[in-house]
């Protein structure tokens, strides 16, 4: 098995922290914790287990933020001892090439994609009774066990690699998807998650912040459950801004966003010197940016009662006015990953529904992928995610 896997000792993150400051191709050099291993190919733990051979995962903020080694010191992972090795690529759809005897729901030559992939009761190897709370209702993210040790000894690998070794519980077969609507699959279910959150009401008005891949479906399920709510989209890309359109946003903030915000929800802007806020602002916010101090302006953008629904996230510790949460009976919730969800009065995986939408064609899933590169060339991919260049959305690397 050769995969791609994030090396998190103190000294090698903090050379690159150091040297990165300087240039960015501190990222690229022989140091970085993110390196290409080779191991012999794992035996399957226990007989629940598939071997999965990738055929091609995207590259998502999360995988950057190992790359860039973009965490802070003082975030609430850091004392986890699990996150010193983490194998990369969960956005990935595979081949089964192999199952363990008790394997009762997939078969050799099924497609699947990876849907577990935070550290959980059942990655780890832990009995179905031994589950934790939120395993059992099937919350596999919000793992209470996340900090325990594993009692799967073998390296598991994941996407970012030829092949890798999963508990069947972990994958979802997509057989009739198509590779690039699989590889897809991930990245939607974030979006969808961060939908079901908190859903609008009808005549809501709905900010988006960030029109990159988690952005551009957020507006696109919000669309899509509730089309009569008005949403209003904040990007400063405006190659991203037809595509924000087709997927359903009905105007796009542009100038000074405080203005633009009072301008769109007809509130009331008051301002002494840098200090800003609105009277009357968004229903509903999206952040999915969440960098710098867009915390601190995000809560003065909502409503009076309004709710900040954030899935964009940085690593790094961050300063912000509370003010506007207790005085504006602010809601904040915040949205990783997937899940158990509940649309419609039932009770689906959030894997499972974007799944049935993509089957369904209810979704807008060509224009996505902008790139692709062999998994060999992982360096020129990350490089142009650091670069960014306007047209990007999601880069793909191809495993087999
Ligand atoms: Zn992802
Ligand atoms: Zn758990």
């Amino acid at each position: 098995m050769k995969t791609l896997l994030f090396e998190g000792k103190i000294s090698k993150v903090a050379i690159i922290k150091v040297l990165s400051a300087f240039s960015k191709k501190a990222y690229h050099c022989k140091l970085s914790p993110v390196v290409f291993k080779k191991f012999p190919d794992p035996k399957l733990p226990a007989s629940n287990w598939v071997r999965v051979k990738n055929i091609q995962t995207g590259i998502c903020g999360s995988d950057m933020t190992f790359y860039r080694c973009a965490q802070g010191p003082s975030t609430a992972f850091l004392p986890m001892p699990c996150s010193e090795v983490t194998f990369l690529g969960h956005e990935t759809v595979g081949e089964v090439v192999e199952i363990g005897k008790d394997v009762k729901n997939l078969k050799i030559g099924d497609k699947v994609c990876m849907q577990k992939y935070m550290a959980s009761c059942e990655l780890k190897g832990f009995k179905t009774n031994e589950f934790c709370d939120m395993c059992k209702k099937g919350n596999y993210s919000d793992c209470e066990n996340y900090g325990m040790a594993s009692k799967v000894q073998e390296p598991v690998g994941a996407g970012m690699g030829d092949s890798y070794i999963a508990p069947e519980g972990q994958l979802l077969e997509v057989n009739d998807l198509t590779n690039d609507e699989a590889v897809l699959v991930e990245p939607f279910a974030v979006s969808l998650h961060a939908v079901l959150k908190h859903v609008p009401k009808p005549n809501d008005k709905v900010l988006v912040i960030g029109a990159g891949m988690i952005g551009l479906n957020v507006i696109q399920f919000a669309k899509l459950l509730v089309p009569e709510c008005k949403i209003y989209v904040m990007e400063n890309n405006p190659n991203k801004h037809a595509f924000a359109k087709k997927l359903g946003a009905d105007e796009i903030l542009s100038g000074d966003p405080y203005q633009a915000v009072a301008r769109a929800t007809n509130g009331k802007l008051y301002e002494k010197g840098n200090n800003r806020m609105i009277l009357g602002g968004f229903d509903v916010i999206y952040d999915c940016v969440g960098k710098g101090t867009l915390f601190n302006d995000t809560l003065r953008w909502l409503k009076a009662q309004g709710t900040l629904v954030k899935v964009g996230y940085q690593m790094t510790k961050t300063k912000f006015d509370e003010t506007p949460i207790w005085w504006q009976g602010l809601r904040i919730i915040g949205a990783d990953s997937h899940g158990l969800e509940t649309i419609n009065g039932k009770q689906k995986q959030t894997f499972e529904i974007v799944k049935e939408m993509m089957l369904k064609k209810q979704l807008i899933t060509e224009g996505f992928i902008t790139h692709r590169f062999a998994l060999d060339d992982y360096k020129k991919a990350f490089k142009l995610l650091i670069e960014n260049p306007r047209d990007t959305i999601k880069v793909v690397l191809k495993c087999d």
